[in-house]
C-alpha cells in the first residue's frame, strides 16, 4: 500500500514510453482501429472510398493524412444523416453494436447543435484511467479531497471527470459552479478540499470576493492544488502567479474531458511554462493542420496549428482526423522534468482567432499582455468587434477594467505604456476602453472574451 502512494505515476510502463516506442504502438494501434472504423461504420467506409484506399493501404502516419480531416459542421451534418437513417444522430459513426454502449458525451461546444459521440465500458476505463494520470503526477493522492467547480451540464468538466478521481481513488466533490460562488464556498468550508478544480477566471473571481464572503483571503481556504480547465489561461505566466500567489496552492494546467485526449502541464514554478504533457498518446494520435486549408503542418518545436485527433484503440464512436477547433503550439524537446513525450499549450479557440493588419491575435494573448499591468488593470476584459472576426478593421477595441487604487487622472499615463508593451509583444495598437473595477461581469463558465457591439 505503501508502494503504492508513493509511485510517482499512475501507470509507469506507458508514462515513461520513449518517444520511438510510443510511435510504434501508435502505429500499430492506428492500423487495428481503421480496419475496425471501416469495418463497422458506413460513414468510416466512406472516407476510405473517397481517397481510394482500403485500410491495409495505410501502412505510415503519412499515408493516414490521406484522409480528410472532419470538421464539426461535418459531424452535425453526419448526425442529420444518421437521424434519417437511424433515427438517432450518432448510429451513423458508432462502431459498436448498440448493446454495448453506455454513455453518450456531447464535445464541450456551448452553441449550435450538440455532436455526440458514444463510449463502451472499454472506453470509459480508459478515459478513467487518462484522469487518474493526470492527478497522480500532480502528486494527489487518495485522502485528497478534489472540488470540481467546472460547468457540470458540459460534459467535459462533469460525469467523466468526477468519475476518473474516484477511479484514482481520491475523493471528488462534483459541486459545480451552476450554483453560483457562494454555494462553492459553502463546500469549501464543509468539505476542506485540498484541489479545485475551476477556470482561471472563476479562480481569479473567487480571490477577488474571498474576504468579503467569508471573512478570509482565499489563501487561507487550504488548497494545496488549482486545477486550471476550460481556458487558456493556465499557460499564461500572469494568470498562474496570479492563481499561486491568491491561493497559495500549486497551480497546474490541464485538459480533457470525456474523450482521448489529455494533457497536464509539470510541477514547475508560476512564472514557467513548459506547455501540458500529453498523457494520452497510447489512445490518441495528435495532428496539427493549417485551420484554414486542414493541410498538415509539421510536428516541431514551436509549432502552431488547428490540432486534430484520432482514438485509438476506441471501441464506441471513435473520432478519425477531427478537428475540435482547438488551436494548439507544440514543444517537442525535452522538458526539464524528465518526462518523455511531446508537449503543448492550448492558444486558443481556431474561431476566436483575430486578424488585425495581419497579425494573428488570440484574446490570450492580449489577457496576458493586460496582467503584465495589474493591479492597475484587473485583467478582466472583453474584445469588442462590429462584426464577427476573423478580419478587424484597426483598431482592435478593448474593453477593461483599471484597478481598484487607479485614479482617472493616472490612465493617459499608465495607457501609453500598455500600448508600448502591446506594439512591442502583441504586435497591435489597440484603442482602451475603460471602466471601473466590477463592471464587466465574471463569467463562471467559459469566458468568452469576445463581443459583437453595434
Ligand atoms: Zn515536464
Amino acid at each position: 500500500m505503501s508502494y503504492y502512494r508513493e509511485r510517482k505515476l499512475w501507470n509507469e510502463a506507458i508514462e515513461t514510453m520513449p518517444q520511438e516506442q510510443m510511435r510504434l504502438l501508435q502505429l500499430d494501434r492506428l492500423k487495428r482501429q481503421v480496419a475496425y472504423n471501416y469495418n463497422n461504420s458506413s460513414y468510416y467506409k466512406q472516407k476510405f472510398e473517397e481517397i481510394g484506399a482500403r485500410p491495409e493501404d495505410i501502412k505510415t502516419f503519412e499515408d493516414f493524412a490521406l484522409i480528410p480531416v472532419m470538421t464539426k459542421d461535418e459531424h452535425r451534418r453526419a448526425q442529420e444523416e444518421s437521424i434519417e437513417r437511424y433515427g438517432n444522430p450518432y448510429a451513423l459513426m458508432a462502431c459498436a453494436p448498440r448493446e454495448k454502449i453506455v454513455r453518450i458525451n456531447s464535445t464541450s461546444g456551448t452553441t449550435g447543435t450538440p455532436t455526440l459521440y458514444t463510449l463502451t465500458q472499454h472506453d470509459v476505463d480508459v478515459v478513467n484511467e487518462m484522469h487518474a494520470r493526470k492527478y497522480w503526477r500532480a502528486g494527489v493522492r487518495p485522502g485528497d479531497v478534489m472540488l470540481q467547480a467546472l460547468s457540470l451540464s458540459m460534459f467535459t468538466g462533469g460525469l467523466p471527470l468526477s468519475q476518473g478521481i474516484m477511479h484514482m481513488g481520491a475523493c471528488v466533490v462534483p459541486v459545480g459552479i451552476e450554483g453560483g460562488t457562494q454555494r462553492v464556498l459553502d463546500f469549501i468550508r464543509l468539505t476542506s478540499p485540498s484541489a479545485m478544480i475551476a477556470t482561471p477566471s472563476f479562480g481569479q473571481h473567487l480571490i477577488e470576493k474571498c474576504l468579503e464572503l467569508v471573512g478570509k483571503p482565499a489563501k487561507d481556504l487550504g488548497l494545496k492544488w488549482f486545477f486550471c480547465a476550460g481556458e487558456p489561461g493556465g499557460g499564461n505566466p500572469e494568470v498562474r502567479k496570479m492563481l499561486a500567489n491568491g491561493f497559495g496552492a500549486k497551480v497546474f494546467d490541464h485538459t480533457g474531458g470525456g474523450h482521448a485526449f489529455h494533457g497536464i502541464s509539470c510541477d514547475e514554478p508560476p512564472d514557467q511554462f513548459s506547455g501540458m504533457h500529453f498523457v494520452s498518446e497510447d489512445h490518441c494520435l495528435l495532428e496539427l493542420v493549417d485551420p484554414n486549408t486542414k493541410q498538415r503542418i509539421e510536428m516541431t518545436d514551436g509549432a502552431v496549428g488547428e490540432m486534430v485527433f484520432t482514438f485509438l484503440d476506441w471501441e464506441g464512436g471513435p473520432f478519425m482526423r477531427y478537428a475540435l477547433g482547438d488551436m494548439l503550439r507544440l514543444y517537442t524537446k525535452p522538458c526539464s522534468c524528465g518526462m518523455p513525450g511531446i508537449r503543448f499549450k492550448i492558444v486558443g479557440r481556431a474561431d476566436d482567432m483575430l486578424i488585425v493588419k495581419g497579425v494573428n491575435v488570440y484574446p490570450g494573448a492580449i489577457q496576458s499582455a493586460l496582467l503584465k499591468f495589474a493591479p492597475q488593470v484587473t485583467g478582466i476584459f472583453r474584445i469588442l468587434l462590429d462584426r464577427p472576426g476573423p478580419l478587424v478593421k484597426p483598431p482592435l477595441r478593448i474593453k477593461l477594467e483599471f484597478g481598484q487604487e487607479v485614479e482617472e487622472g493616472d490612465l493617459p499615463a499608465l495607457e501609453r505604456r500598455m500600448l508600448a508593451h502591446f506594439k512591442e509583444h502583441v504586435r497591435v495598437a489597440p484603442r482602451f476602453e475603460w471602466v471601473p473595477q466590477g463592471t464587466i461581469p465574471r463569467e463562471m463558465k467559459k469566458t468568452k472574451f469576445i463581443e459583437i457591439v453595434s
